[in-house]
């Protein structure tokens, strides 16, 4: 199995993206694009105040850890957990020993979003690249997470089922693909563009449209200039 130096490493957060849309994650991190609409600053917001508080919290067989930096060499990728949770194991049941505390502890990752559950796998897919580096990080097994909606206010249970963990394997390995060759995909226009937060720079539409650049060459060429 391959594994990645540090310096290769992808963000984990580009697994919803490329979920959501290739060429929107190559516009983001090849391209380094980025334009702000109300959906990405709320769930800024969303995730400041998942930040916020104190980073490690107990309660009676809970122990809440936020902010946990996380990666994966076999993955290639590094990012942020909002919030993890360690859940005191019953009797018999497997875990991790936490410094200075009795007993074991199953890992659970809590992924804060803003709006509502969605339709495609996207969420969930980052959710189980995170269960997944902690796995690696921590040499345990995680089998759930949850997905916390900021519109619902409720959680979303996760599996962390082996067909997940292999879309987000895939996932990764094009990803590394196209970051070597430095590629930005064409994509179909789909009715997810409307909620896209690039719609606006993506160059399938803007291609639809002259570009004064073009317009320039294309009239000095046919001898008008
Ligand atoms: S506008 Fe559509 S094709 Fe372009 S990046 Fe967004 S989702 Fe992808």
């Amino acid at each position: 199995m391959k594994v990645y130096n540090e310096e290769d490493y992808l963000m984990l957060s580009g697994i919803q993206h490329f979920a959501f849309c290739p060429r929107q994650w190559a516009l983001i991190h090849i391209e380094n694009q980025w334009e702000e609409n109300v959906r990405t600053v709320e769930g800024n917001i969303m995730h400041k105040r998942a930040h916020d508080g104190p980073q490690i919290e107990t309660r009676k067989n809970l122990v809440v850890s936020r902010q946990i930096k996380v990666y994966s060499k076999y993955l290639g990728i590094s990012g942020i957990c909002d919030v993890v949770e360690f859940k005191k194991c019953k009797k018999g049941e497997e875990g991790i020993r936490l410094y200075g505390r009795e007993g074991l502890y199953k890992v659970h990752p809590v992924e804060y979003k803003k709006g509502e559950p969605k339709e495609n796998n996207a969420d969930r897919l980052q959710l189980v690249a995170q269960a997944i580096c902690l796995e690696e990080m921590m040499c345990t097994r995680i089998e759930e997470g949850d997905l916390y909606y900021g519109t619902t206010k409720r959680r979303e249970h996760v599996k962390i089922t082996d067909s997940l963990r292999q879309e987000v394997e895939n996932i990764c390995l094009q990803m590394h693909k196209y970051f070597d060759r430095q590629y930005t995909p064409n994509i179909k226009r789909t009715k997810s563009c409307n909620a896209c937060s690039l719609k606006n720079i993506c160059l399938p539409q803007l291609s639809k449209k002259k570009s004064v650049h073009n317009y320039i060459l294309k009239t000095i060429k046919d001898g008008e200039l």
